[in-house]
């Protein structure tokens, strides 16, 4: 046997920049990614991948060969340990030696080594290492860490339940504007408090994801609940380095680890399609947001490992059969499925976590195949309030996002027709949802819950800048937020937290309004501002948002806008409707700078049409069982590893 030679380096940077520069005699393979990512900068660098004891996740490395030659091994180790020897090109159990196809046009023979559903149940910083051997005989290696963090036991405090209420884009901005336009101030003073103002502790979260200072909605929730980073437009999952979508190495969610030690359901209900990130970045793993039809899929297909009870919001699209496989012409029915959106996972992934190996199937009857796994369906909210309390829920009440609460709250007043313009007239609130989903977790309760509730809108309304309907959106969600800290009165083994992803449209509130134009000069500001003050309806939203005096918000992230001051009486245009594009939706504005009316121009600093997320920090507040956790300033990450101390070990 040929004695390999040992081209070990601690320093894999050190490596890659020999590896590019012309004429080193020595090539070697390199190994360009190893997975989960260390923080390789300094000795006492933050140990950037956490786990709680026994959560799984993948092993993962990328490796370059030299040309002409092939990897023919990769060992993964652990302390010095091998946990996983691969020796051969192919897929074995739970580990895999495969081509790295996103790579292979600039490196041939790059592979991607995969040991599926690793786990350590031993709390303290441990060394991973990988070594690939070449076919030449040549070896490479590199080290990178994680940490599995320990659980304090205290005996019998634990949290049964866990509820995350999570505000999309919902910044301190946001908070304070529904508290003004719901509360009331007088002489200074709020006349009243939001339901999340009465939590007992808040605290400020750091929202950066894997690769930016600024965080789209997928790692923004799934970092809650993985404890890792996830890398924009990914949930549930670390990169990698081929094209499938569905294959990266995943990071085991809060849903499936609390469901498999202690056998939790799940609930989930958005006000969003429920193929959205933030719903999506609690149960399905994929490096890709917008594959709708293996996202929905995988909610049905996966409920063994998430405990899946409940899942309510918009939709449809994603659940009707497209026997055509075509969206182009959009299929009648509304459907979206597309096998190009869809699913099979590789063999050792479904070794290794026990997962469902799905099926590119754009014609599948999901809402039929729900059904037929028991869940009953409602699609509108006279149905889910026929629907009592069932054992399994399923609410798809429109064919993507539903609408918001300013339009949802005219249509019932008989004021406004925008929710008929979409097809869906009788849409329930978030409230209304909150309510019958803690009804049906709670119907079978011997081993707890846990449920993700989203006010999704208050993002994507920020993001439109349309700032009447994002307030509107807030005091929905703090209306779900009542209903469950009144949960959590009643039911004291329970942790509610309130939070954002992110913050979007760096919303200001900049004064109030006078006079009766579109430009500057009718924005009072300081004490010319004074209390705008609202009456509030007994529906609990406000008569008439156009009040003398009214709140103004003001956008530091902003893509250019046309600005009356006054309420929108249409909604802007939503894309992911399929039929936005027909009578009557098309007669929308298409965005907010072709509100041109009697507006006026502000510029934004951003291209595009929409104003975008913010790196600023985000409010948290805490209420119930190991609420006390929640002080301080800490990270998204932080929060996994806080909600899991409360409901494995419990909180003092
Ligand atoms: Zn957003």
């Amino acid at each position: 046997m040929q004695q390999p030679i040992f081209v070990r380096k601690l320093l894999p940077a050190l490596i890659c920049a020999l590896g590019t520069v012309a004429g080193v005699a020595e090539a070697a393979p390199t190994i360009s990614r190893l997975t989960p990512p260390s923080n390789t900068l300094s000795a006492d660098a933050v140990t950037l991948a956490r786990f709680l004891p026994g959560q799984r996740f993948d092993l993962q490395a990328t490796v370059k060969p030299d040309a002409g030659t092939t990897i023919t091994a990769v060992e993964f180790k652990v302390d010095g340990v091998s946990v996983g020897n691969i020796n051969a090109a192919g897929i074995f159990g739970n580990k895999s030696l495969v081509p790295a196809t996103s790579l292979t046009s600039s490196v041939p023979n790059a592979v991607s080594a995969y040991l599926r559903g690793y786990a350590n149940s031993a709390p303290g910083v441990h060394t991973l290492a990988v070594t690939a051997t070449q076919s030449d005989g040549q070896v490479v290696s590199r080290e990178g860490n994680f940490e599995v963090v320990g659980i304090v036991a205290n005996n019998g405090r634990t949290a049964k339940n866990v509820i995350i209420m999570l505000g999309d884009g919902m910044g301190a901005a946001h908070r304070t504007a529904a508290r003004i336009m719901a509360k009331g101030y007088a002489q200074g003073k709020a006349q009243g408090r939001l339901a999340m103002d009465t939590f007992p502790y808040t605290g400020l979260v750091m929202t950066a994801s894997l690769d930016s200072i600024v965080t789209d909605s997928a790692p923004g929730m799934a970092n809650y609940v993985t404890g890792n980073k996830a890398q924009n437009n990914q949930e549930g999952v670390y990169p990698d380095d081929t094209t499938d979508a569905f294959d990266n190495p995943r990071v085991e969610y809060l849903s499936e680890y609390l469901h498999r030690k202690k056998g939790t359901t799940l609930g989930i209900v958005t006000t969003a399609d429920v193929f959205d990130a933030t719903p999506a970045a609690n149960a399905v793993h994929t490096s890709n947001r917008g594959n709708g039809t293996g996202i929905v899929d995988q909610f049905l297909d996966d409920r063994k490992l998430t405990g899946l009870t409940v899942l309510m919001g918009g939709g449809r699209k994603w659940f009707l059969p497209n026997a055509s496989n075509s969206t182009s012409p959009q299929a009648v029915n509304g459907s979206q499925r597309k096998t190009s959106t869809d699913y099979v996972l590789p063999d050792d992934l479904v070794a290794g976590w026990g997962a469902a190996k799905g099926k590119l199937d754009s014609n599948r009857d999901l809402i039929a195949d729900f059904q037929a796994a028991g869940y009953a369906y409602a699609p509108d909210k006279t149905a889910l309030d026929a629907a009592g309390v069932p054992d399994k829920l399923l609410g798809l009440f429109t064919f993507s996002n539903m609408n918001v609460a300013l339009d949802k709250i005219n249509a019932r007043r008989g004021v406004s027709t925008v929710v008929n313009d979409y097809g869906f007239p009788d849409q329930p609130m978030l409230d209304e949802m909150t309510d019958k989903a803690l009804k049906v977790l709670n119907k079978n309760n011997a081993n707890g819950f846990v449920l993700m509730v989203e006010g999704a809108s208050i993002d994507k309304q920020a993001h439109l800048m349309d700032s009447d309907r994002w307030i509107l959106e807030t005091i929905e969600f703090d209306r779900a937020i009542q209903k469950a800290r009144d949960f959590a009165t009643a039911n004291p083994d329970t942790i509610v937290i309130v939070t954002a992803d992110h913050e979007c449209a760096g919303a200001s509130i900049i004064g109030a309004y006078t006079g009766s134009g579109a430009a500057k000069s009718n924005v009072a500001t300081y004490e010319a501002a004074k209390f705008p003050k609202y009456t509030i309806n007994a529906d609990g939203y406000p008569e008439n948002t156009d009040v003398a005096g009214k709140m103004l918000i003001g956008y530091g992230a902003n893509a250019d806008r046309y600005e009356t001051w006054k309420t929108f009486p249409q909604p802007a245009q939503d894309s992911q409707q399929p039929f936005y594009k027909d009578a009557p939706l098309n007669t929308y504005p298409a965005n907010a700078a072709a509100r041109t009316g009697d507006g006026f121009l502000i510029s934004g600093q951003v291209s595009g049409e929409q104003a975008v997320h913010t790196a600023t920090d985000i409010p948290l507040s805490a209420y119930g069982r190991g609420a006390s956790l929640f002080t301080g300033v800490f990270d998204n990450t932080d929060v996994f590893f806080k909600l899991g101390q409360i409901a494995i070990g419990g909180a003092k």
